[in-house]
């Protein structure tokens, strides 16, 4: 016999986290699957044993303007006030980033132009709209070109709106009111936020899809072209592989959390993480030496290191036949980072989710 609940939910990170919690907050029965061994999807972390604690998948931020976003969080567990700082190294310098215009100014000139007019028809085009290119080439050009194995000129000029040239002396590299880490770290908040919810860990929904039997909506939050079998082709992704150094005798190595590396002379990796800049003092108190990450960009098969959907229309209009073929099935919603094939930053996973949830109460 099938396992039966009204709702299954597919993935424990933090949109089918949420949608659990929000179903289950309205009094219906929920169950939640997850093929990997914690619950949390790519937002988990870890403690090293030099006492670091390192994001699994990559450095996570929670940032929102959204006062009632904040309070969601913080319902289960507090957040620390916590800004992340990214500098460029540039020829042997740290610089900051993002850049801003008093930068431009001191190595250009005071009278220094972007170095494209127009409707940008690539990535390329819409970064030279706002700045000189010998700054687009010392910071952006061969960090996205790192990062996504493409030339910028074949990327989407959207991709661009992800940063902007700051104001003369402004370089935060955000700007949102509310910006943190759990205190207690993201594990520990997702364990909290899947509290009392019924979870299957290891457990691939695909494998097994006869095992289970969703009442009302089966719930997918996994990648939309995993679960066609790829029968209409695959989706590109971009994923990071990560290395870690542990410099046992220093206690701290870089200028801040995050150093940019653009120059492919300088390496195959894209940044350098140090973790400890991410942890409080008290946290920093107990550990031994600090703990570095590269990362270095690679397409993945594997769909547990799916990363980042690759924008290019090739891939817009795939995702856009699964996407189709999903709304067709009744009882199934297919969401998230991974079925929606977008990035989303947490604070808009989880209004997604939120979304999702109203919209499933009142169907
Ligand atoms: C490197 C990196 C850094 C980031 N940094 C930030 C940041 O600083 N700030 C920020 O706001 N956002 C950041 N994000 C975005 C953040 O990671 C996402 O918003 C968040 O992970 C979205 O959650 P999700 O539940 O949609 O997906 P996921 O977290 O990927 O969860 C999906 C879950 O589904 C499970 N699953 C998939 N298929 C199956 C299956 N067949 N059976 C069972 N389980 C399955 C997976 O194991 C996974 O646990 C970053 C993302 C990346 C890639």
């Amino acid at each position: 016999m099938p396992v039966r609940a009204d709702y299954i939910v597919v993935g424990a990170g933090l949109t089918g986290a949420t949608i659990a919690r929000l179903l289950t907050d309205a009094g219906r029965d929920v169950l939640v699957l997850d093929r990997r061994a914690h619950a949390g999807g790519n937002v988990h972390d870890h403690v090293h044993e030099s006492g670091v604690r390192i994001h699994t998948y990559g450095p996570h931020y929670f940032r929102t303007n959204d006062d009632s976003m904040w309070a969601f969080v913080n319902r289960f567990a507090r957040f620390r006030r916590c800004e992340a700082q990214v500098q460029t190294l540039v020829r042997g310098q740290y610089e900051h980033w993002p850049i801003n215009a008093r930068y431009i100014r001191e190595t250009i000139g005071q009278d220094w132009q972007p170095a494209f007019i127009g409707t940008p028809r690539n990535f390329e085009e819409a970064c030279l709209s706002m700045m000189p290119r010998a700054v687009y080439e010392d910071f952006v050009k061969g960090y996205t070109e790192k990062q996504w194995g493409m030339s910028a000129t074949s990327l989407s000029p959207a991709l661009a709106k992800r940063f902007d040239v700051r104001a003369d002396d402004d370089s935060r590299f955000s700007t949102h009111r509310h910006q943190g880490l759990p205190e207690a770290g993201y594990a520990a908040f997702m364990d909290s936020l899947l509290a009392g919810i019924p979870l299957v860990l290891d457990c691939d929904y695909l494998l097994q899809r006869d095992a289970f039997d969703a009442a009302r909506a089966l719930i997918f939050t996994g990648p939309i072209d995993e679960y066609f079998g790829f029968d209409l082709g695959r989706l590109g992704w971009r994923g990071q592989h990560r290395e870690h150094t542990w410099l046992r005798d220093i206690d701290q190595a870089l200028p801040c959390g995050q150093v940019n590396n653009p120059d492919p002379a300088n390496g195959a990796h894209i940044r350098t993480l140090e973790w400890k800049h991410m942890m409080s003092r008290e946290e920093c108190a107990g550990v031994v030496g600090t703990v570095l990450t590269r990362e270095f960009p690679h397409s993945p098969q594997d769909p547990g290191a799916f990363e980042y959907p690759v924008p290019d229309d090739r891939n817009a209009a795939l995702h856009e036949a699964y996407r189709t073929r999903a709304e067709s099935i009744p009882g199934l919603l297919v969401c998230g980072r991974l079925g929606d094939y977008r990035y989303y930053d947490m604070d808009q996973a989880i209004a997604r989710a939120m979304l999702h949830v109203r919209r499933l109460l009142a169907a």
